[in-house]
């Protein structure tokens, strides 16, 4: 027995041996991975600080990986969320020299993302460059960045990334008519059936416990499309949006470069992905479903990785199942509050209604001022089902104990 031990425990030895002498042979196993990751620097333009974006590459390049840069062809001057008029600068020679680096390097593929990235709306209406922009401004804006970073650095740019992730059907309409394949945005915009989607669904504090998270749950070809800027490194004294230095970047990426079951890419390497937007569209379909239920009742896990759909199916039954019986409680709670009004306050049917509905309004409106501080995120639409759900049990309890008492 003790001699059996002692061989399985030398055959496992030196098949530790062998797989650390042959990594390759260990990830080129017929296994798909079951999270792949897209790290998204976003804003690299004329304006964006090159010290830290030389050391960004030098960072993906150490750790033989990359990342998608969303390159805005002409910055405006001075400030992306006014609506003045405003100069705007080209990429200089030095940002078309690095870019052209870290793409020989093999750490950078380049996406265009937006024109200028000056807001067209105000902060109020929600910024964006391109949702709400008429359809031919739209296309020759997409149409002269596309023939700009492909003259500068010599390659094709077949995916688009709008400023502050919002886009609508005209650009969609547009992005095709220009050739552009790909539309990296978030959860949230118009699905179109001429586009692959690679949504955004995590940034970077998201990536290493989505990257966990990914891993732990079941299933295979998960993805994670974690964004990021050059203010993520600064000082957190300088800017409160500040998350980690560009040291702790480095061993972040070390770590999740060296997982099992874990590869990161760029979209030329995802031809084997599934990026149609019936996926999409899915993903989008489970998204509104579990904003119906308070944050702690969904798994918030599932918001930081794309699913595939095969996998939405069977979560998309469990998610409809919490929800029903989430509300189906909120319902049987409000009856019981109502049968016990009618029974001990006996006012009559109008007033108790009125009383009721105030209640209802007030005990809403409560949440809805102090969710956030206790931790329940209540969306509006979790709210508005909360409320009919409530109305619908408080009207079922009057009836009922109207029913007993006649
Ligand atoms: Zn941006």
């Amino acid at each position: 027995m003790i001699e059996n031990l002692g061989l399985k425990k030398s055959i496992l030895a030196v098949l530790v041996a062998v797989s650390c002498m042959l990594p390759f042979a260990a990830t080129a196993s017929a296994e798909p991975p079951k999270v792949t990751v897209v790290l998204r620097y976003d804003d690299y333009s004329a304006k964006s600080p090159i010290a830290v974006e030389r050391e960004l590459i030098e960072i993906l390049r150490r750790n033989h990986t990359k990342a998608v840069f969303a390159v805005i062809p002409f910055a405006c001057a001075i400030d992306a969320q006014s609506l003045m008029t405003q100069k705007r600068l080209p990429l200089t020679p030095e940002k078309i020299a690095l870019l052209k680096y870290g793409i020989k390097a093999g750490a950078v593929e380049v996406a265009l993302h937006g024109y200028s990235h000056q807001t067209i709306h105000t902060r109020a209406q929600g910024y964006s460059e391109f949702a709400g922009e008429q359809y031919d401004t739209q296309l020759r804006k997409i149409q002269e960045g596309k023939r700009y970073l492909e003259k500068a650095l010599g390659v094709p740019i077949t995916c688009f990334i709008p400023p502050w992730n919002h886009y609508d059907e005209n650009t969609c309409k547009a992005l095709s008519a220009a050739g552009i394949r790909m539309l990296s945005a978030n959860l949230k915009g118009p699905p179109s059936k001429d586009l692959q989607y690679l949504p955004c669904t995590a940034v970077l504090q998201g990536l290493l416990p989505g990257v966990e998270d990914g891993l732990e749950s079941p299933g295979s070809g998960k993805l994670l499309v974690a964004q990021f800027h050059h203010y993520d490194f600064r000082n957190r004294s300088e800017d409160q949006r500040a998350t980690m230095p560009l040291t702790l970047f480095d061993r972040l990426v070390h770590r999740i470069a060296s997982l099992q079951s874990i590869r990161i890419v760029t979209f030329s390497d995802l031809a084997d992905v599934d990026l149609s937007s019936a996926r999409y569209e899915a993903n989008l379909g489970r998204l509104q479903l579990a904003m119906l239920l308070p944050k702690r009742i969904r798994n918030n896990n599932d918001r930081s990785v794309y699913l595939t759909t095969a996998e939405l199916a069977d979560r998309h039954t469990r998610l409809l199942a919490m929800a029903l019986g989430y509300y189906a409680a909120v319902i049987l709670l409000a009856g019981l509050l109502g049968l016990v009004l009618a029974r001990f306050l006996r006012i009559r049917p109008l007033y108790a209604w009125l009383l009721l509905l105030l209640v209802g309004i007030g005990a809403t409106a409560y949440v809805m001022v102090y969710s956030e501080q206790w931790g329940l995120d209540y969306s509006a639409a979790t709210n508005a089902t909360i409320g009919v759900a409530a109305v619908v049990g408080l009207l079922v309890g009057r009836l009922r104990y109207r029913r007993y008492e006649g």
